[in-house]
């Protein structure tokens, strides 16, 4: 089959986006390869196509547990064979999965970083036909990156193993500091392709207001905006206290977290994306791989941390090339916020080293062990048994994970499964003797025929809803079940996972190298800082402030932002695409067809090579006509 035909059959698609041809051909050809796609761009299309198109297993190292769960069930509903192995899972379905990749049909096999490297991995993967290499959310890999991971280091000792098989990194955003980066740690060969387009989005307008009441002005807007919106705010708190404002004044919105229940995510995810609501109030947590095109406004309640985060999280609103607003609404002490914060996330030398020692204390970690292993870690007893301050305590073991010594995944959502340990026979003398139990037995029985084999997810709140029974009594018979030798019971769980990269050493050994740690406090503040400036500067365009910050070079005003607006309204000049067109147009009509390079020579404070590219743009929109090197009107 040829990469069109599995797009459309798996995927239904019938034409892949621009780049995605581009990429997906570089990568089958076995080129060294990194896209960089706008968020909701189809980055994981450029992957997966080629996976089904190679013969052997695609390794995709991903950092986010969510993402790569909500991928691997994607796939599978589109009937390919994946899955997924990240910290926290028992050490059985670890080697089970690994088999399958070894032995088995596996067409994408979802590793975590950290878990790529553990012995475990590397003897199986050494075993393995690795058609691809795949890194996702490649900017991970960057110290000057916003989301520095060590184990992203690593990832190309995985290319001694399988020397033969390509790498594909990508990622929404990297500074040029970060492209070359990627480049270098991954070992790119000499044949490498680059994917990159401008991070420039013609269609957003980005706006920053300093209202009295922040509540007011954000239902100005979705009063003034009609259409699909995305407000973001910084607590999981402000989400649910913003939907319900909202809901008062008859606007529909539901609020969005990582503390949700999965099904409960995917219901409000599902309801705003086919616009039976208008608006989600979400942390940071919303967004990643949504494809929704018409989203007309997102509104930030304050700034995040990074132009990174910014750009990502405006850059989902018009996707369908139509007019959309990127509206910050800031407060002065918001800036202040973000600096205090940035303060508190880099903690003393000396504090991270009481940290560390109170982690092996608490988790009761002799020196000389624990490498590559998972422990559920619950922050608020940690923190409780130490007197430890939260904020703290968490910037410190961040920093532990930034100098490669451990490493704290997101929480995730575990949830119960449950086995049947009796043969049938006596699970049958059990339902006689407990005829309380037979329903609910029967039920299992029919929905999760493998039960007997292996342990079987339970979707606990759906059963006890049919069986018209409370959760906490259906809990409690599984309980009773498991206690009687019936059944293998594992409850749910939500917790992160706190994994120890190294072996524990005494805590006064503790190796931190303070001039990394510096660098990284120092790129923290620049992003900060830069994010500050963003808002505060109210003279240049916004457009050009945040694509300057990407490495890019643009020269001409985007002449919608609010910058750009006033200017206008004030009769000032905007250097805007629309008005340079004016401008050549009138050049043409006075001086009669001109000379390709005479056109694009010499247009005020536009370079030439910028001129150059508009002019081509108006040639192939056929606005100009270029008749052999002369440009004249059509
Ligand atoms: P991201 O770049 O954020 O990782 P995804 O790969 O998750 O984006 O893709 C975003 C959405 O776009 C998904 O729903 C995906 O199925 C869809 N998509 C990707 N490529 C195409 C395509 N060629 N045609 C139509 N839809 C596509």
């Amino acid at each position: 089959m040829t990469p069109t035909e599995i797009l459309k059959k798996y995927w239904g698609y019938s034409a892949f986006r621009p780049g995605q041809a581009e990429i997906v051909e570089a990568v089958l050809a076995g080129r060294d390869t990194l896209a960089l796609l706008p968020t909701g761009g189809g980055k994981s299309i450029c992957f997966q196509v080629p996976a089904l198109a190679l013969e052997g297993v695609t390794l995709v190292v991903s950092p986010l547990i969510a993402l790569m769960k909500d991928q691997v069930r994607q796939l599978r509903e589109r009937g390919i064979i994946a899955d997924a192995i990240y910290s926290g899972m028992r050490k059985d379905d670890i080697d089970r999965i690994l088999d399958n990749a070894v032995y088995g049909n596996t067409k994408l096999l979802y590793l975590s970083p950290e878990r790529l490297l553990t012995e475990l991995a590397r003897v199986r993967i050494e075993k393995m036909n690795v058609a691809l290499i795949a890194v996702d959310e490649a900017h991970c890999i960057s110290q000057w990156g916003y989301d520095f991971r060590p184990p992203y280091l690593r990832i190309a000792e995985i290319r001694a193993l399988q020397p033969e098989a390509p790498v594909i990194a990508v990622t929404a955003t990297a500074t040029p500091e970060v492209v070359q980066d990627i480049q270098d740690h991954l070992q790119f060969g000499k044949d490498r392709f680059v994917y990159q387009q401008s991070f420039g989005r013609s269609n957003l307008a980005y706006v920053v207001r300093r209202p009295e009441s922040k509540e007011k002005q954000l239902l100005q807007v979705l009063e003034g905006v009609p259409g699909t919106s995305i407000v973001y705010v910084r607590s999981r708190g402000l989400t649910k206290e913003i939907a319900l404002s909202l809901q008062r004044r008859g606007i529909s919105a539901a609020s969005y977290h990582a503390g949700l229940e999965p099904e409960e995510k995917d219901r409000r995810q599902e309801a705003w994306i086919k616009g039976q609501l208008r608006v989600i109030v979400a942390t940071n947590a919303f967004g990643m791989g949504i494809d929704k095109p018409d989203v007309r406004s997102v509104i930030h309640y304050g700034p995040p941390d990074s132009p990174e985060a910014y750009f990502q999280e405006a850059g989902r609103g018009g996707r369908d090339g139509q007019l959309a607003y990127a509206i910050m609404l800031y407060h002065p002490h918001d800036g202040e916020r973000l600096r205090q914060q940035f303060l508190q996330s880099f903690p003393e030398i000396a504090e991270i080293r009481r940290t560390y020692r109170a982690l092996g204390s608490y988790l009761q970690l002799a020196v000389g062990g624990g490498k590559d292993v998972a422990y559920d870690f619950d922050i608020t007893a940690f923190v409780q048994r130490f007197g430890f301050e939260v904020r703290t305590a968490l910037a410190s073991l961040k920093a532990l994970e930034r100098a490669g010594h451990l490493l704290l995944t997101d929480a995730i959502y575990q949830p119960a499964r449950l086995q049947f340990i009796a043969t049938k026979e006596q699970l049958y003398d059990y339902q006689l003797k407990n005829r309380g139990l037979d329903k609910l037995i029967k039920s299992i029985l029919r929905t999760s025929q493998g039960a007997f084999l292996q342990p079987v997810d339970l979707q606990e709140g759906a059963l006890a809803n049919f069986l018209n029974l409370p959760l906490e009594d259906l809990q409690r018979n599984f309980r009773k079940m498991a206690s009687e030798g019936i059944i293998g019971y594992y409850p749910t769980k939500e917790a992160p996972q706190l994994v120890f990269l190294e072996d524990r050493v005494d805590p006064d050994r503790l190796y931190l190298d303070v001039k990394q740690y510096h660098f990284l406090r120092d790129r923290a503040q620049h992003r900060i800082e830069t994010m500050i400036a963003y808002v505060e500067n109210g003279a240049g365009c916004r457009s050009l402030n945040l694509l300057r910050y990407f490495g890019e070079d643009p020269t001409l005003d985007c002449g919608i932002c609010d910058v750009c607006r006033a200017k206008l309204a004030a009769g000032e000049e905007v250097l805007t695409p629309k008005k340079v067109y004016a401008d050549l147009r009138a050049r043409l009509e006075q001086e009669g067809d001109m000379l390709l390079e005479d056109l694009c020579k010499n247009y005020g404070a536009v370079r030439a090579q910028a001129t150059k590219t508009i002019v081509q743009h108006l040639i192939n929109e056929g606005l100009f006509i270029l008749d052999g090197r002369y440009v004249r009107q059509p």
